[in-house]
């Protein structure tokens, strides 16, 4: 649905530079900017997608994957259309990276309230944004995420992290966690990978969500043969965990499958995502998953004193949980991270 959009300002003549994500696009009258899904119409910036959901479904938080932020919780998952990254591998290239005028027909309309009555019909903990990059869906989520909060729901934000600073201080009044997909420490990773020029913003985010507006942050990055997978890259992106978000930040490392325009390039070898993660602990982040392998004992969480499982996780369905109060069921240390309280 059309919507008159959030930051923006008039340019010259009748032109419109919106001042959502890092592009700042400069819209000219009658065309939409980068990501397809915010048009100036006679000198007024709208959104097309407002309400216009292409992806619903009820699913376990560690689908996100978040492992350290109420694990075992349902949580209503929301994606709409378009995206301001191209990425090579995009999973969800249908719906990110369609021509969004042509796409609305093949969405469904909810408004905040439907989907908060969703949410709390189907028992769950709480609204994710995830899919797509919610960010171009910004004026939806906001409106879902503030009333998720006044009926006592919980909010999940999984994002690129390309939106502006202005953006992202309001949607940290309505947001408990926040998952960050880090696709490189480097700047030619990220142009190779998303076709973006700037990095910086991306760990300035990601460092404010933690430090300024104290989310619940965790780290994602789909590694990728020969694009993100250096030893150097991988060094660079733990320091930076370390230093800004804390050595208690949880670090998913997804096996990359072939997919896209990136269907020439190998699955991730496990031998590359374990010694990936072996990398990073001796960095000293202390936990580092590896996901999207069935089976593998890096996808439990450890207690950082005693070495023993808190949480066990036989798939995203079949979850064990040993915790008392957000302290190890065996040795009391405190586990980092927000869980029901039990
Ligand atoms: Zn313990």
């Amino acid at each position: 649905m059309k919507k008159e959009a959030l930051f923006w300002k008039k340019g010259m003549g009748e032109s419109i530079s919106c001042g959502l994500c890092r592009r700042k696009c400069i819209i000219d009258n009658g065309h939409a900017g980068w990501c397809g899904t915010r048009l100036n119409q006679y000198g007024t910036l709208y959104t097309l997608t407002y309400g216009n959901i292409a992806a619903i479904s009820v699913a376990p938080i560690e689908k996100k994957p978040m492992f350290n932020f109420f694990p075992g919780t349902l949580w209503l998952s929301l994606g709409g259309l378009g995206c301001n990254f191209r990425c090579q591998g995009c999973l969800s290239w249908d719906f990110s990276h369609c021509d969004v005028n042509k796409s609305l027909s093949s969405t469904t309309y909810m408004t905040p309230e439907m989907v908060v009555r969703k949410a709390k019909k189907n028992k769950c903990k709480g609204i994710a944004f995830t899919y797509n990059e919610p960010t171009v869906w910004f004026e939806f989520v906001i409106d879902v995420f503030k009333l998720a909060k006044e009926e006592g729901l919980s909010t999940c934000y999984v994002t690129n992290g390309y939106m502006l600073p202005e953006p992202l201080e309001m949607l940290s009044r309505y947001t408990d966690g926040f998952c960050l997909d880090v696709k490189g420490a480097f700047m030619e990773s990220y142009a190779r990978i998303s076709d973006i020029d700037d990095v910086n913003i991306i760990f300035a985010n990601g460092s404010a969500a933690k430090r300024k507006y104290a989310m619940h942050v965790e780290i994602v990055t789909n590694l990728i043969p020969g694009y993100n997978s250096n030893d150097k890259e991988v060094k660079e992106i733990a320091s930076w965990i370390f230093a800004e978000l804390g050595k208690d930040t949880p670090w998913h490392l997804t096996r990359f499958f072939p997919y896209g325009h990136l269907k020439e390039v190998a699955p991730t070898p496990i031998s590359l995502l374990e010694g990936t993660r072996k990398t990073a602990m001796e960095e000293g982040i202390h936990y580092v998953y590896i996901s999207n392998v069935p089976g593998h004992n890096a996808i439990h969480t450890y207690c950082q004193t005693c070495k023993k499982v808190v949480i066990r996780r036989k798939d995203y369905d079949e979850i064990e949980i040993r915790l008392k109060e957000g302290r190890c069921g065996h040795c009391g240390a405190l586990i980092f991270g927000r869980f029901q309280a039990n």
